[in-house]
């Protein structure tokens, strides 16, 4: 197999006494949607959000095809990069917040195509035609023109999604992406998810939807208390689960 897009070697995060993650290590390779579940607290966020630099790690690694992230080997040991070259690292990857912080002064177009053109300097006309053709992709083509306030929920988040993925990231990270969202707007973005993870998007989905877990993930990881409790595939966890605590939760979130 290739080298991983993103490798999580060990790491820890600590906040005060709490130990959000306490050495996770996991693998995402090419073209792999892993799914995390687990209870409310037990580091999924953290993970996600240290994966894409939002918080400096306290311990372990994290490897972005191969190129360590946020340190660079100098004689002694690891300096932190800069500000500017993190931010660099960090547009190799998009996230997808609970919220979808959307901007309420540009149209749906704008919002969708503007950072890749601006912050990924990728040519305007390309970006808008891509736009387009992801717009009607998630059903939203006749919304380009449409403001933020002017959408449910479901539109809001699947806007987000666009926007994040033509900034061409070699990994997307999801972090609830459905949880904000009224029950009846959740299919709508998990379709979105599934169409994505179909066609080959690299991926990590946290996520409390149980049957898209169950459909979707290549592999499947439960969390907690800031450890990786098992791991493997849907079918492994969903229909064998070997520990106490999996099974408890999976008892929960049926
Ligand atoms: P999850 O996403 O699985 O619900 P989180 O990663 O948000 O879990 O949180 C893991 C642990 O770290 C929790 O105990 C949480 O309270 C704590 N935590 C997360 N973020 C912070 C923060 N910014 N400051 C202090 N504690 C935090
Ligand atoms: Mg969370």
């Amino acid at each position: 197999m290739n080298a991983p897009v993103l490798s999580i070697r060990e790491v820890r995060k600590e906040f005060g006494q709490v130990r959000a993650l306490d050495g996770v290590s996991l693998d995402v390779h090419e073209g792999e949607t892993v799914v995390v579940i687990g209870p409310s607290g037990s580091g999924k966020s953290t993970l996600v959000r240290c994966a894409h630099q939002l918080e400096p790690i306290d311990g372990g690694a994290l490897y972005l095809d191969g190129e360590l992230l946020g340190y660079r080997r100098s004689g002694r040991g690891l300096r932190s990069l800069s500000e500017r070259k993190i931010a660099l690292q960090r547009r190799r990857m998009s996230m997808v917040f609970q919220q979808f912080n959307l901007f309420p002064q540009f149209t749906v177009l704008r919002n969708v195509t503007d950072a890749a053109i601006r912050v990924h300097r990728r040519d305007r006309s390309t970006v808008e035609r891509e736009a387009t053709e992801l717009l009607e992709r998630i059903g939203l083509a006749d919304r380009a023109g449409h403001y933020p306030r002017q959408l449910s929920g479901g539109q809001q988040q699947r806007v987000a999604i666009a926007r994040a993925v033509l900034a061409r990231p070699r990994i997307m990270l999801f972090d609830e992406p459905t949880s904000a969202l009224d029950p009846e707007l959740v299919d709508e973005v998990l379709a979105v998810l599934r169409d994505l993870a179909a066609t080959g998007t690299t991926m990590v989905v946290v996520t409390h939807e149980m049957a898209f877990a169950r459909d979707v993930a290549d592999r499947c990881v439960f969390m907690e208390s800031g450890r990786i409790v098992e791991e493997g595939s849907p079918a492994e966890l969903f229909g064998n689960p070997r520990s106490e605590r999996l099974r408890g939760f999976l008892s929960r979130h049926r």
